[in-house]
């Protein structure tokens, strides 16, 4: 890792986590990795007819979320006044740059759909102790923090629709309240961890006419996926894999308690924007991560390679690919230090949160093909997972804010007189 420009007061919290997350991997899990290697490259042993994990991976991908648990690096990056490690905001984006750097795609990223089994080593807003816990009152504190917490219930962030995905006032989920409980009705689509969580946060209208007129309106609900009327779709299938992370459930009638509103009445807007920029950042550094994989794979890979008696990487063709890659690598790291520094003054910079998504997602794209054509056939060949990478850039323009979304929020910044670089 290259430290020039990350706050100093971070310096030594990044390096000694990436340490220990590092350690952990390779200990606990790269064995079972091994150990399961024919499924989990084998997709139709990988997925059920149902489109579900074989239960052998599920139960190897729970044992690391509790060991990781246990051992203090699950819940590392949720405050700790909801029982989580406290690191500050800006740190989340170099942990992910860095396991992302080291150990290559589909593995420490949201898996939406190479489910390798290091993905629940680090929790996230969209499946685990985060931030959202901090909107939470005491009853869901006590009966589902802890089990969260242990990494033994998984949740879901839900906001999404069939209906609605960029433009929130599409939604058109409704919670109507009957005494001390409310029900809810709808269906949501696209959730990453839905085919697996226990809970289910979810964003639902409980006054209509507020929210027609764009003032509010929406409460986010924590609701038990096991609850009668509670009905899961079968996962998504994603850009070329048979399954995925990602799906969707419908709720008919489905009754939650008054206590286990997250947040305030009508007031959820917040909460779903601050989850998403959380998101938005942990992408930035992973993908920025992902791109300095596929740039370390390319130089390997030129150097050892030889066509018309010399190596590649004496092709000038090829040298200003990765020189570009380097290039890319680079201003898009000193973003998202710039963006990390904001962050850790307490500031929440939009512009530069949108700024850090669209430039390293996209980057990481042109950096996975460029690589891909650095290697030739083999850059396509599933074995060296650089085409894993270019589908995983692919995907991450899309959830968190498309990229027309982030460049749509950064322009209204701008006309807010926010210019300033
Ligand atoms: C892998 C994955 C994981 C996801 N995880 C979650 C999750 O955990 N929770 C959750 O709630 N959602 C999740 N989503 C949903 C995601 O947030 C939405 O897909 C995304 O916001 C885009 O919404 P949409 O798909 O409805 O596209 P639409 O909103 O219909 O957009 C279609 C196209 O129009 C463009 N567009 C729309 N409006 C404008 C505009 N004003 N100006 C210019 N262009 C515009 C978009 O950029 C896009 O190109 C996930 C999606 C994916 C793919």
């Amino acid at each position: 890792m290259t430290d020039v420009g990350i706050p100093e007061e971070l310096k030594d919290i990044i390096k000694g986590s990436i340490a220990g997350l590092t350690g952990f991997v390779d200990s606990d899990v790269l064995p079972l990795e091994a150990k399961y290697k024919e499924i989990l490259h084998d997709e139709r042993k990988l997925f059920g007819e149902d489109g579900l994990l074989a239960p052998e991976i599920r139960e190897a991908r729970d044992g690391i979320r509790q060991k990781s648990a246990q051992a203090g690096f699950y819940a590392m990056m949720a405050p700790e006044s909801v029982g989580g490690g406290g690191l500050p905001w800006a740190v989340g984006p170099f942990l992910l740059e860095a396991l992302n750097r080291k150990y290559g795609p589909g593995r420490i990223f949201i898996s939406w759909a190479a489910s390798f089994l290091s993905t629940p080593l680090l929790a996230s807003f969209v499946d685990g102790p985060s931030h959202l816990f901090l909107q939470a009152g005491p009853a869901i504190r006590d009966e589902v923090l802890p089990e969260v917490l242990e990494g033994k219930k998984t949740v879901c962030f839900a906001v999404t629709e069939p209906g609605a995905g960029s433009d929130l006032w599409g939604l058109k989920t409704k919670a109507k309240r009957d005494g001390d409980e409310w029900v809810v009705n709808g269906s949501k689509q696209w959730i990453t961890n839905a085919p697996y969580c226990d809970y289910a946060a979810v964003f639902a209208i409980t006054d209509g006419e507020a929210f027609a007129a764009h003032k509010g309106g929406l409460t986010c609900f924590l609701l038990d996926a096991k609850a009668p009327g509670f009905t899961k779709d079968r996962p998504e299938r994603i850009i070329g894999h048979l399954s995925s992370d990602c799906g969707g459930f419908t709720m008919d009638d489905v009754r939650v308690r008054n206590d286990y509103m997250i947040g305030t009445l009508g007031g959820a807007f917040q909460i779903a924007m601050f989850g998403i920029s959380e998101g938005r950042m942990g992408m930035a550094g992973a993908c920025l991560g992902l791109a300095q994989w596929a740039l370390d794979r390319s130089l390997e890979y030129a150097k050892e390679r030889k066509t018309f008696g010399v190596p590649l990487a004496e092709h000038e063709a090829l040298q200003f690919m990765m020189a570009d890659m380097a290039m890319e690598i680079f201003a898009t790291k000193y973003a998202i230090i710039q963006t990390a520094k904001m962050l850790d003054a307490g500031e929440i910079p939009v512009k530069e949160i949108c700024i850090s998504k669209a430039l390293s997602i996209e980057m990481c794209q042109r950096a996975y093909d460029k690589a891909i054509q650095i290697h030739g056939g083999m850059g396509l060949s599933s074995e060296l997972m650089l085409e894993e990478g270019f589908r995983i850039a692919r995907t991450a323009r899309i959830p968190d804010g498309t990229s027309e979304i982030q460049r749509r929020t950064i322009f209204r910044q701008l006309l807010r007189g926010d210019t300033a670089f």
